[in-house]
């Protein structure tokens, strides 16, 4: 059996020269990046729960001093509802959002809590008090305290956290002005001055937490990339050698413990270097895409198939005896032999030969089942090629 050696060990190689394009194929699609930014904002919003009611309940206490009891617990009761829908909302997305789905769930996040924000920025108009001092204090500390809430907690999506700031942003520097007097100018010049950095900060914790999600998004698929190149061979998707060995040895030590049978068939393709002569390389690689393709069809859930190197293959048939394996063998022989390979009306046909051994008796090693089932499939090719060898005295 030829082993894959390679001159070259990836370790002295830079990953960017090994995988070309795989860096620059990691982008994550931007709805991947909207559902983290939505996931993180909501996670940021858990302790709504309890602090909306209190923050709710003490507001409507302090508005009781310049507006009707009953407007004042309307207020608390608008502000309690909302909150518990935006809750329900969260808890919904949190199971239902997908990147597929993502751009509705902005939209419906959007409208409650920008209900629920508004509904704290408007008791800027309806509790005002014209002229009266401490009315325009506490009702200016409210309105700061949600702009400030919302900086902290809704800057990781932008779009939310844009809408969650204009109507406090808006009603805090519009009421001191339509007062009309020095003092009231100079609290607006504050309050402006104030937002502002509410603003820069929110947009720089966005930033920050993009970078972080994009970056643990472009990790993820790195790794998923090179686990599949560790595992597969590049040119016809099957697993490579060395995943193959790993995961036989495995199978090999579980059908030993529970005593079930299990067979390795070893293929190879007859002649295939005239075909690589007369067709080209490219050729060559076109029938062994198809060839995998063929072998993968006959595959059943617990086999495994592995390239081991050129025009090599190697089926692992756990639960399986000689005599099963070698029916399963012959089939995979005579629909190959029949099978046309040839591309755009070319005529090309392939033959393959096939050498099977059984583990089990003194056949307790990976190496040894895979060493006799190679020495049969060599002795299919001195038999004449295109056959099946399934015993030693063939
Ligand atoms: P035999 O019937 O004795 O097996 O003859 P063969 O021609 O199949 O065997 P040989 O070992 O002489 O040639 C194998 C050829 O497979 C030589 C090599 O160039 C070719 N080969 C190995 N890997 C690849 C590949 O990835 N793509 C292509 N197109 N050819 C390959
Ligand atoms: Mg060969
Ligand atoms: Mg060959």
């Amino acid at each position: 059996m030829k082993q894959d050696a390679s001159p070259l060990s990836p370790s002295s190689l830079p990953l960017s020269a090994l995988m070309p394009g795989l860096l620059a194929s990691a982008s994550p699609a931007p709805q991947t990046l909207e559902l983290a930014y939505l996931r993180l904002y909501i996670d940021n919003h858990r302790l709504d729960r309890v602090l909306v009611p209190l923050m709710s309940l003490s507001g409507g206490l302090l508005l009781v001093l310049w507006v009707p009891w009953l407007a004042a617990l309307a207020w608390v009761l608008t502000s309690i509802t909302l909150t518990f829908t935006c809750l329900r909302l969260y808890d919904r997305c949190q199971r239902e959002a997908t990147i597929s789905n993502v751009e509705q769930w902005v939209q419906r996040i959007g409208l409650a809590h920008g209900a629920l924000i508004f509904n704290w920025s408007a008791l800027g108009l309806w509790a005002w008090v014209p002229g009266d001092f401490a009315n325009h204090l506490s009702i200016a500390v409210i309105l700061l305290g949600v702009i400030a809430a919302n900086t902290a907690m809704s800057s990781p999506h932008l779009r939310l956290f844009a809408l969650d700031m204009v109507a406090p942003i808006l009603i805090l520097l519009v009421r001191p002005l339509i007062e009309g007097q020095s003092i009231y100018y100079m609290i607006t010049g504050m309050a402006l001055c104030f937002m502002l950095l509410m603003v820069h900060v929110g947009t720089q914790i966005h930033h920050n937490l993009a970078r972080m999600v994009k970056l643990q998004a472009d990790n993820q698929q790195l790794i998923h990339q090179l686990e599949n190149m560790a595992t597969t061979d590049a040119l016809t998707g099957v697993y490579n050698r060395r995943y193959f060995m790993l995961a036989a040895e495995q199978e090999l030590q579980r059908c030993r413990r529970y005593q079930h049978p299990m067979s390795l068939l070893m293929i190879d393709v007859d002649h295939f270097k005239s075909i690589n002569d007369n067709g080209g390389h490219a050729a060559g690689d076109q029938v062994l895409r198809r060839l995998a393709e063929m072998l993968v069809g006959e595959l059943r859930r617990s086999d495994m198939i592995g390239r081991l190197g050129g025009e090599e293959f190697a089926l692992l048939l756990p639960e399986t005896n000689l005599a099963m394996a070698s029916l399963i063998a012959e089939r995979i022989r005579s629909r190959v032999a029949a099978a046309h390979f040839g591309q755009q009306g070319q005529e090309l046909q392939i033959t393959l030969s096939l050498g099977l051994a059984e583990a089990g008796g003194e056949i307790t090693s990976l190496q040894t089942l895979m060493e006799r089932a190679d020495k049969r499939m060599y002795r299919a090719k001195q038999l004449g090629r295109n056959r099946v060898v399934s015993h030693a005295d063939s």
